[in-house]
């Protein structure tokens, strides 16, 4: 009793004390103008409304790194059902932490309420279920992850509150976790993933305290929702820095056995398939361009099922029939199992189902090809897997080649090109009737 009496009024290990901090706009030079217009829009409404509003959260600690925010999360002391009251275009979302979604004009911003105070709903593993108590901005500091997303900035005052150091640890790049880390980690497993996809983003160092519990908590994560694992996997592969953060993944120590899709990075060789198209894709996101969330996956997952498809090319069944079985085989693993949404696994299937058919250079074939729809990001795939050796370099020279010749061109290289392997595209004729010729007259 007396230890917890006295952990509550000591500063921590660190002496990390609970005292607010008011960083003024001298310091730390956001201006109201920097964030954005919703956001701004939100805090001031509240606030006219008469209750605390602040931006919270990514926003804050991206804007001081010189990061542009990717979305916008306001807190306030005014509950789901007052902000949803004030504004017209909001819905209230979630079960286990409710939050506000308030639209304004294209963007959306997430309206949390100050949590703290007790009656957190945990399980047997110290898991939090259910937190929709509400409390003081001090307490809602508290909950929150890492010492770097606890700032709240106003955008009246232009004034950040900081109440665990976490502008001292943006400076010194350290990714530090309020509170005890180890029953941090138990309360939600996820905030592995969350460290190691900020560490990897932001370039941050994972601190010590912070670092060392993770190997032995990550099994935990096998227990949460398949969907959220899902979601917070794709948020390391789409945050624009996946490179580094795979880099992370690694030196934090993740075990296998915990995703699919991770075990499946994790195997990743640096020079492999899935780490050129993360390498392109991380190239794309920070140059402001798209990037398809199928393309990703089927690379990704390729050397996988790349081994099941020769398995059964070896068993002696024809290249395209082996890819359909094959395909058969993974896809209720893919979408059930690992939570992937049917609209990313049918470009994943598209792109793979495509490949045989590249091997086929004769003929029609080829011209109908390239009118697919799917033709171009099937393309990109096989130079992928060229270039990654396993496919040939000479069939994707001869596909580049293909598509920019001209027409007359195209017909000599489809004439000249090796024959089809055997036995597959080429259509079985049936056999010709006899046609019966009446001469009449003569
Ligand atoms: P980004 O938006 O750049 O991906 P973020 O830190 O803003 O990063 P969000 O998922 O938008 O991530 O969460 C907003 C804020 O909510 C976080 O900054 C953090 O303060 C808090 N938060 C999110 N997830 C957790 C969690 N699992 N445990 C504790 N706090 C969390
Ligand atoms: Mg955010």
């Amino acid at each position: 009793m007396l230890k917890k009496w006295l952990h509550k009024v000591l500063p921590g290990k660190h002496g990390r004390g609970v005292r607010k901090q008011i960083i003024p706009y001298a310091e730390h030079r956001i201006g109201a103008d920097m964030i954005s217009f919703a956001a701004e829009k939100v805090v001031r409404r509240l606030h006219n409304e008469g209750f605390q509003a602040y931006v919270v959260g990514g926003a804050v600690r991206d804007l001081l790194i010189g990061l542009e925010p990717k979305d916008y999360d306001v807190a306030t002391d005014a509950t789901p059902e007052q902000v949803r009251k004030i504004f017209r275009r909001s819905r209230i979302i979630g079960r286990r932490f409710q939050i506000v979604h308030v639209m304004v004009g294209p963007e959306t911003i997430e309206v949390t309420t100050f949590r703290g105070g007790g009656n957190v709903q945990q399980n047997e593993h110290g898991r939090i279920m259910k937190d929709n108590t509400y409390g003081s901005i001090e307490q809602d500091a508290e909950r929150r992850d890492f010492t770097c997303n606890a700032l709240y900035y106003d955008p009246i005052r232009q004034e950040i509150l900081d109440f665990h150091h976490g502008t001292a640890d943006i400076r010194a790049k350290k990714l530090v976790m309020i509170g005890n880390p180890a029953a941090r980690y138990q309360e939600d497993p996820v905030r592995i993933l969350r460290a190691v996809r900020l560490s990897g983003k932001l370039g941050f160092e994972v601190e010590k305290d912070t670092a060392a519990p993770i190997a032995a908590y990550a099994g935990r994560l096998k227990q949460e929702p398949v969907a959220r694992l899902f979601d917070e996997i794709m948020k390391v592969l789409f945050s624009g820095y996946a490179v580094q953060c795979l880099q992370q993944f690694r030196k934090l120590g993740l075990p296998e056995g915990i995703h699919p899709l991770l075990d499946a990075l994790l195997k990743e060789s640096s020079g492999g398939i899935a780490a050129k198209a993360l390498e392109n894709t991380d190239r794309r996101l920070r140059a402001d361009k798209s990037v398809s969330v199928g393309f990703v996956l089927a690379a990704v997952l390729w050397p996988q099922f790349e081994s099941r498809w020769q398995r059964k090319i070896s068993d002696g069944m024809k290249p395209a029939a082996a890819m359909n079985a094959a395909i058969n085989d993974f896809r209720d693993d893919i979408e059930k199992g690992w939570g992937v949404p049917q609209r990313f696994s049918a470009t994943m299937r598209e792109i793979w189902q495509f490949q045989p058919s590249f091997e086929h250079r004769r003929g029609a074939r080829p011209h109908r090809l390239l009118a697919q729809s799917r033709f171009r990001a099937a393309y990109d795939f096989l130079v992928l897997r060229s270039e990654t050796g396993s496919a040939d370099a000479e069939l994707a020279k001869w596909w580049t080649a293909f598509q920019h010749a001209g027409e007359e061109e195209r017909n000599g290289m489809t004439a000249s090109a090796p024959q089809n392997p055997e036995g597959s595209g080429k259509r079985r004729r049936r056999p010709k009737k006899k046609k019966l010729v009446v001469v009449i007259g003569e």
